[in-house]
């Protein structure tokens, strides 16, 4: 017998939670930072930012949502600002389903530099590369979007501000999303985990962050390390946690922790976990869990990361993500997969489950 509570968005959305915030590598942030999340949320967090996004979205058609996402990690003998796995990934698969599930028309912003890099990794889930107008025609015109637009934003504020207002005139966004995108601290300083001073060359993403919420327009950020944007709305019980991210390796002394709030957070144990749980939510609730990703497809997407250049946290360019290789990745969004499904038991119990899991 299936013990049935009365709200099952609220049911999905705790178990979602519960495996994104599963601490497998050992890191020691999401056991500590997800209740600080979940205290300010009053809800499951895939749940609170899902039902955002689809009351943002709406029925339209083409309705455009903004993904920014591009770590960059700084190795001695490379180019700088490689951009790591982590982010890139899970804007990839979230785009993906709300382009299939929800109508929507993904524009993802990124670092100088990194617009064909991620351009390849849309391309290994079978999504083109075209314009933002060519995207939005699509889906609005056809039953969905098989395609995303990739923009850099630039590393002058200035000049990142002046992207932030033309896009928003241009292309309306209902909604943005942060994921794995780095915002600098109260000093205006960007760090990396290792806390050094990482801020040239890093794409102003804060700055279209901010417009858009001067606008009143929806902002969802997703991290793992509490120097990423969304990350500043809980930036004070953060330092109170882990007093040791107060600080830095660099004269800025702000430490590393985001001054850039988010309407919306999603704490996970690694930022694209957060993203495939927000779109696992997202297919769920729509009930198409086929629009979700999938263990193979998180397969294809991480060599087609690793093909592309984007470099695991490890310094090698294999199919990974922090430092766990990509067999992790899969296993995690496997079990997903039942969730988008939820409640599979009486699935399970008639034995469909073997056939409708491997997708
Ligand atoms: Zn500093």
């Amino acid at each position: 017998m299936r013990i049935s509570g009365s709200d099952q968005r609220y049911e999905v959305g705790d178990v979602i939670d519960r495996l994104m915030s599963v601490d497998v590598s050992g890191r020691g942030f999401i056991a500590k930072a997800y209740p600080l999340a979940r205290q300010r949320a009053g809800a499951p967090l895939v749940q609170v930012a899902g039902d955002s996004l689809l009351k943002a979205i709406g029925d339209r058609k083409g309705a455009v949502v903004f993904i920014m996402t591009g770590a960059t990690s700084l190795r001695p003998g490379l180019d700088p600002h490689i951009g790591e796995t982590d982010g890139p990934a899970g804007a990839v698969a979230l785009a993906r389903t709300l382009a299939l599930a929800c109508g929507v028309a993904p524009i993802l912003l990124t670092d100088p530099g990194q617009g064909g890099m991620l351009s390849r990794a849309a391309r290994s889930l079978g999504l083109y590369s075209l314009s933002p107008d060519a995207v939005i025609l699509q889906a609005s015109q056809t039953t969905h979007a098989a395609a995303v637009a990739v923009l850099e934003v630039a590393a002058s504020e200035t000049q990142a501000d002046l992207q932030a207002a033309q896009w928003m005139e241009s292309y309306s966004p209902v909604a943005a999303i942060a994921i794995e995108k780095a915002s600098p601290n109260e000093k205006g300083v960007f760090h990396n985990s290792s806390k050094l001073d990482t801020t040239p060359g890093k794409a102003r993403a804060e700055k279209v962050f901010q417009r858009m919420r001067e606008a009143g327009v929806l902002t969802v950020g997703i991290g793992d390390g509490g120097n990423e944007i969304g990350m500043g709305a809980i930036r004070e019980e953060l330092a109170v946690c882990f007093p040791d991210l107060t600080r830095c390796e660099c004269p800025c002394g702000g430490g590393i922790l985001a001054s850039e709030p988010a309407d919306c957070l999603i704490t996970a144990a690694v930022s694209n976990w957060g993203g495939y749980a927000l779109a696992a939510y997202l297919a769920q609730v729509k009930g198409m869990p086929y629009a979700a990703h999938s263990a193979e497809r998180e397969r294809r997407l991480l060599e087609g990361c690793a093909d592309a250049g984007y470099m695991d946290l490890n310094g090698m360019c294999t199919p990974g993500a922090d430092a766990m290789p990509s067999e992790v990745h899969q296993a995690f969004v496997k079990l997903l997969s039942v969730l988008t499904l939820y409640p599979a038991l009486d699935l399970g119990r008639k034995g469909f489950l073997d056939d409708m899991i491997a997708r």
